[in-house]
């Protein structure tokens, strides 16, 4: 069989989540994080915050990092990075799920990222199968239908056929989110419908208008 093509579809991030929590001062509900990381130090404890901004008023609110927190417990390198407002760690922690769930507030994706694909648009007619890897730049959760409706350039309705004929493999249902990079397979036309689904000489199925993106996508 051959595995020579691949393709790479990459999740690349375009902004940072929002924070959505009620705001006190106002009836917004969207924060972003303002650049910024306090940290205070009682003795040998400290206290470090995620700083945000309100995204309606402006009001700076604070999640807590670290409560109470001895300073040999934290690595002396992440603390000069909440010191310095490391730019990488105010971004992890913005996106952190975990201090989410601690805290009881919710994430926003949406427009937080864009799919970046170079498959050129005959991919799908070829009969040598085409292995795809979706990587992800940010841990945003996206269905994976609508990776792949972005990615093959289809609809809703032609995705779900090609998943159903068994044309894409996946190591996920098409409904689930993915946040985490995965491979998948698209087979080509007639390796896998014409075994599963015998079908008379010329007559045209539902099917092989999907295995025309051209037509899907560039109309
Ligand atoms: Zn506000």
């Amino acid at each position: 069989m051959n595995t020579d093509r691949k393709a790479l579809w990459a999740v690349r991030q375009s902004a940072l989540p929002a924070v959505v929590r009620p705001c006190p001062d106002c009836s917004g509900t969207r924060h972003r994080p303002s650049g910024r990381i306090r940290v205070n130090a009682n003795g040998k404890l400290l206290d470090v915050w995620l700083l945000l901004s309100c995204a309606a008023c402006d009001r700076t609110s604070k999640v807590p990092v670290h409560e109470r927190a001895h300073v040999s417990s934290l690595e002396p390198a992440r603390l000069v990075a909440y010191e310095n407002n490391d730019p990488a760690v105010v971004r992890e922690l913005t996106m952190s799920a975990s201090l989410a769930a601690r805290n009881g507030y919710r994430l926003d994706w949406t427009g937080t990222w864009a799919l970046e694909t170079r498959t050129p648009l005959y991919a799908l007619d070829d009969p040598a199968p085409l292995e795809v890897t979706v990587g992800f730049d940010l841990p945003a959760p996206i269905r994976v239908e609508r990776l792949l409706m972005l990615g093959l350039g289809l609809s809703r309705t032609a995705v779900r056929r090609l998943v159903g004929d068994g044309r894409i493999r996946l190591p996920l249902a098409l409904d689930a989110k993915a946040h985490r990079d995965f491979e998948l397979t698209v087979h080509g036309p007639g390796s896998v419908d014409a075994a599963k689904h015998p079908k008379p000489l010329g007559t045209p199925t539902d099917l092989d208008h999907v295995e025309l993106p051209r037509l899907a996508a560039g109309a």
